[in-house]
């Protein structure tokens, strides 16, 4: 325990137990819930939310970690470590292989790969109930942005289309060891039930929002020419003069809708 931080993994180690007291209150633990933990580090969530499950399972990738974490488990409840990079470790076949229905997961993300790690709990949202992230607080300011904001942008639009986004509250540098150059939030996300989840080709929907707020500056006619053209971009009941920062995220489903 106490190991020297790594750069390199995003490891800025939570020790104010006013925060942690926080985001375990936040997550609210029951007994049987099937609770991920992505990016254990040296236990300072782990312990608390085990303790209120009785079983976790923790994805770190730091080999190093990995002695601590177990060491230390046995005398909390059930500890699974999956030594993984969490990108490539598949929620919804782990909600299966244990026969749950759905994963509430959690973690005080590394700050380097948190937009991907966004995209692929997302992109797994059906085997997930709920989901309790630390991020830097810009990454959750941009997550809830609504349209007209500075920030709103092609995390907002995806992010709003698969969950309800609740950002919760800040946490100051001085929470962490060693302290992030930058402020951190909590935010929780909870995918949206499969009616309310946008009936457009998601590779299509991707597609579109990436242009349009690749070139925000510029109208939609002109963000969206190779994929879609201005009578079409009416048909949807959207100005092509408009720019992308101004159209509500149901604005680009029906836009994705579209036929090609
Ligand atoms: N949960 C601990 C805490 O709050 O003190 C540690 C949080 S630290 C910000 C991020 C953790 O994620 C580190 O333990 C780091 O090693 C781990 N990590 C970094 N990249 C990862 C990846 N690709 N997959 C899984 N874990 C990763």
């Amino acid at each position: 325990m106490n190991a020297r931080p790594k750069k390199s993994f995003g490891q800025h180690f939570l020790h104010d137990k006013r925060y942690i007291e926080r985001i375990v209150s936040a997550i609210s633990p029951r007994p049987n819930d099937f609770v991920v933990e992505i990016g254990p580090g040296e236990g300072a969530l782990t312990w608390p939310l085990l303790t209120a499950a009785g079983k976790l399972t923790a994805i770190e990738l730091d080999t190093d970690l990995i002695p601590g974490l177990t060491a230390h488990a046995a005398e909390v409840g059930e500890l699974n470590i999956i030594q993984a990079d969490v990108l490539k470790v598949d929620f919804t076949a782990l909600a299966h292989r244990h026969g749950v229905a759905r994963l509430r997961i959690a973690g005080n993300l590394p700050y380097y790969i948190s937009s991907p790690i966004l995209f692929h709990c997302v992109e797994h949202a059906a085997a997930i109930e709920d989901m309790h992230f630390m991020l830097q607080k810009e990454v959750v300011d941009r997550m809830a942005a609504e349209p007209g904001s500075k920030v709103y942008g092609r995390l907002s639009v995806m992010l709003q289309l698969a969950c309800r986004v609740e950002p919760l509250f800040y946490v100051p540098p001085g929470a962490f060891r060693p302290p992030p150059k930058v402020d951190s939030a909590v935010v929780r996300l909870i995918p949206l039930p499969p009616e309310q989840l946008p009936d457009a080709d998601p590779e299509r929907l991707y597609a579109i929002v990436k242009a349009a707020f690749a070139q925000r500056r510029k109208t939609l006619s002109n963000a969206l020419k190779q994929l879609l053209d201005s009578d079409a971009i009416r048909s949807a009941d959207v100005d092509p003069k408009a720019r992308a920062e101004t159209l509500a995220p149901a604005d680009f489903v029906r836009l994705a809708k579209l036929p090609v």
